[in-house]
C-alpha cells in the first residue's frame, strides 16, 4: 500500500533527524550547575558559590528568583568561535545572565519572555548569543524570576552557534516530518470511522490530533504561524496536548481491547486515572499560584497511575491472548519506558546521556504508528464480522420470501405490496384442473407440473425489467410487472397461455392430458393490492365458468386504461 511506504519514509527521515541532531555539540550544563534561592535579582547574584546547592533536589527548590551558577570549559569549543546559550523556556518572568570571562571581565544580558518567543530554536529551547570578549569564556550564573518549572534551569546548554543552527535545521525538519506522520492516522481514522462506527476510533482520533498540537507546540513549530503567541500560551498548549495524549491513548486501549478481555476493575481503573490526571491538569490551568506549585506532585503521581494503567491493560491483554494488545504492548512500549526513565532520572538512580525529550518524541512516534496498526487491524476484523453478519441477514431474509417447490417468490413477499405503482399489471393464473392430476398421478407429478409451469412463468417475464413472478400457494400464481397499456397486458398473458398449453412436460408419465393454465387480469391505475386482487379473481372466475384454458380481464379497468390522458 503506497500509504504504508509513505509512513516508513517519514519514520525514516524523523530518526535520521534526530541522529543528525543529537550529534550537535552541545554542552550539557545542567549536571554541572548548582543552585540558591533569593527574593531579588541583586540578592540571588550575590550569593557565594561555594553557598550554592549542588545536591539532587537543587532544581526543586521554589524561591521567587533562582539563582544558577555553573563553571564551564569552553575549550572544547573551536577557538574564538561564537557561542550561544540555550535553555528551555517553559515558563518564567525574565531571566537575568551573567557571562564571567577568563580575564575577569563579566557582562550581564537580561532576557525578558518575549527574547524566548522570537530567539526560539526547534527542540523545547530558545538562544540567547553569548557576548563575544578577548578572554574564553569561564562562568555563567543565570538568575531566573519566577521559573515555573525546572527545565528553565535543568535544561540549559552551551553549543557553539554553527552547530546551534543546523541542530535547529535538522531538527525543524523533523517535527515537520513528525506532524505530517500524525496527520496519516488523522485521516484514516475519520474514513473508518464513515465505515465502522466504534467509539474507541474517536478516542483514536483525539489522541492523534492533541499529539499534533503537542508537537506543534513543544517543537515551538507553532511560532512559524503564530509569532507573537505568548511564552504562557505555547506551555499551557503543550502541557495540556500531552496531558490529552496520554488519557486518549488509555480510553483507547480500553476501547481497542475485546470486551472480554479487560476486567471491570481495570476498566475502572483506567477511567478513574485518566479522569484523574485530566481534573488536576484543569485545577492546574485554572488555579492560582500557589495551588500550581501543590498540584505538581499530584500530577506526577496521576502520571504514575495512567502509566501502570496502560501497563496492566497490556500485561492482562497479553495473558489473556488478545489480538489487539499485541499493538498496544508495541505502541505503549517507548512511552512507558521514557515515563520509567524519567522516574528513574528523577529520583536521580539512573542519567542518561541522551534527551528525555527526545526520547518522548520517539515514544510518540511508536505510539501514533502503534496504535494505527492496531485500529486498521480491528477495522478489518470488525468489517469482516460485519460483512458475514450482513451476508447470513440477507440469506435469511431472501430465504423467507422465496416459495420452496419453484424457487419463485411466496405469499409473504407478494403480501409486502400495497398498492398497483404506475404502470404495473396484475394478472393472476391458476392451472386448469389440477385437483385432478393430483388424484390421477400423485401429488409428486402434480409438484414436478408446479415447477415446470412456474419456470415457463419465469422466463415469460425474464425479458421485462421490473417484472416478479409468485407463487401464491397451491397452483396459483400472480405476476406483477409493468405493462404499456391493456393491449400490452392481453398479449402478454395470451403468450403465457399458449406457452404452458404448447409445452411437453417430458418428466411425467404418458397420457398426461395437455396442461393448461387460465388467467384473470387487471390493469393498475394506483389501486391498492385488495381492490387489484377482487378484480383480478373477479376476471379468473370469468375465464374458468368460461371455459378455462383463457384470460380474462377487468372490464372497468381496461376501459380506464384505455382511455387517453386527459
Ligand atoms: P380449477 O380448474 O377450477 O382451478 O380446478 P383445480 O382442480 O385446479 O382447483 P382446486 O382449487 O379445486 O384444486 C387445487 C388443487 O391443488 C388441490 C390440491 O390438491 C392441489 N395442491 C395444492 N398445493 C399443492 C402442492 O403443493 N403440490 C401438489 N401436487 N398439489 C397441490
Ligand atoms: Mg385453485
Ligand atoms: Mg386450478
Amino acid at each position: 500500500m503506497g500509504s504504508i511506504r509513505l509512513v516508513q519514509m517519514i519514520v525514516f527521515a524523523v530518526a535520521l533527524a534526530f541522529a543528525g541532531a543529537a550529534s550537535a555539540r552541545a554542552l550539557d550544563l545542567g549536571p554541572r550547575t548548582c543552585t540558591g534561592g533569593a527574593v531579588s535579582a541583586q540578592q540571588a547574584l550575590a550569593l557565594d558559590p561555594m553557598a550554592l546547592d549542588c545536591g539532587s533536589g537543587r532544581f526543586d527548590g521554589n524561591q521567587p528568583f533562582v539563582r544558577t551558577h555553573v563553571a564551564v570549559k569552553s575549550s572544547q569549543f573551536p577557538n574564538g568561535a561564537p557561542l550561544v546559550w540555550q535553555t528551555n523556556p517553559a515558563i518564567y518572568d525574565s531571566i537575568l545572565l551573567r557571562f564571567i570571562y577568563a580575564d575577569g571581565s563579566r557582562r550581564l544580558v537580561k532576557v525578558d519572555r518575549q527574547t524566548a518567543a522570537r530567539n526560539w530554536t526547534a527542540g523545547n529551547k530558545f538562544a540567547v548569543a553569548v557576548p563575544p570578549a578577548a578572554a574564553p569564556l569561564v562562568e555563567i550564573d543565570a538568575v531566573t524570576e519566577r521559573p515555573r518549572a525546572s527545565a528553565t534551569m535543568r535544561n540549559a546548554t552551551l553549543t557553539d552557534r554553527a552547530s546551534a543552527a543546523r541542530e535547529h535545521y535538522v531538527r525543524s525538519l523533523a517535527y515537520v516530518l513528525l506532524c505530517g506522520l500524525l496527520i496519516v492516522p488523522l485521516v484514516y481514522d475519520l474514513l473508518f470511522y464513515r465505515v465502522l462506527r466504534a467509539r474507541f476510533m474517536l478516542w483514536h482520533v483525539a489522541m492523534a490530533a492533541s499529539m499534533f498540537a503537542f508537537v506543534l507546540s513543544s517543537s515551538g513549530l507553532v511560532f512559524v504561524p503564530f509569532p507573537d503567541l505568548p511564552l504562557a500560551t505555547r506551555w499551557h498548549l503543550s502541557t495540556v496536548s500531552l496531558t490529552i495524549t496520554l488519557a486518549a491513548a488509555v480510553l483507547f486501549a480500553v476501547g481497542l481491547l475485546e470486551k472480554r478481555v479487560v476486567p471491570r476493575w481495570l476498566s475502572r481503573y483506567a477511567l478513574l486515572a485518566t479522569g484523574a490526571l485530566l481534573a488536576i491538569k484543569l485545577i492546574g490551568l485554572l488555579g492560582g499560584e500557589r495551588i500550581k506549585l501543590a498540584i505538581a506532585s499530584w500530577y506526577f503521581v496521576a502520571l504514575l497511575a495512567i502509566s501502570s494503567a496502560a501497563f496492566l491493560l497490556v500485561v492482562v491483554g497479553l495473558a489473556r491472548r488478545s489480538r489487539a494488545a499485541v499493538f498496544l504492548a508495541i505502541a505503549f512500549a517507548g512511552m512507558l519506558l521514557t515515563m520509567l526513565l524519567n522516574v528513574m532520572v528523577r529520583i536521580g538512580a539512573v542519567t542518561t546521556r541522551f534527551s528525555l525529550d527526545d526520547m518522548l518524541y520517539a515514544g510518540l512516534v511508536i505510539m501514533a504508528l502503534g496504535t494505527s496498526a492496531g485500529v486498521a487491524d480491528r477495522f478489518l476484523v470488525l468489517r469482516g464480522e460485519r460483512d458475514r453478519a450482513r451476508s447470513r441477514a440477507s440469506m435469511l431474509g431472501k430465504l423467507a420470501l422465496t416459495d420452496g417447490l419453484t424457487g419463485l417468490l411466496n405469499r409473504r413477499a407478494f403480501d409486502r405490496l400495497a398498492r398497483l405503482f404506475g404502470e404495473q399489471a396484475l394478472l393472476l393464473g391458476d392451472i386448469d384442473r389440477f385437483k385432478q392430476i393430483n388424484d390421477d398421478y400423485g401429488h409428486q407429478v402434480g409438484d414436478e407440473v408446479l415447477q415446470q409451469v412456474a419456470q415457463l412463468l419465469g422466463t415469460g417475464m425474464d425479458d421485462r425489467p421490473g417484472a416478479r413472478v409468485f407463487r401464491l400457494g397451491g397452483e396459483e400464481f400472480a405476476i406483477v410487472a409493468p405493462f404499456e397499456n391493456a393491449a400490452d397486458l392481453e398479449d402478454r398473458a395470451e403468450r403465457l397461455r399458449r406457452s404452458v398449453e404448447a409445452e411437453a412436460f417430458p418428466t411425467v408419465p404418458v397420457g398426461l392430458p395437455t396442461i393448461t393454465i387460465s388467467f384473470g387480469g387487471v390493469l393498475g391505475h394506483g389501486q391498492s393490492m385488495r381492490e387489484a386482487m377482487t378484480a383480478a379473481d373477479r376476471a379468473l372466475y370469468r375465464a374458468k365458468r368460461g371455459g378455462r384454458n383463457r384470460s380474462e380481464f377487468a372490464e372497468t379497468e381496461l376501459l380506464l386504461a384505455e382511455m387517453p390522458p386527459v
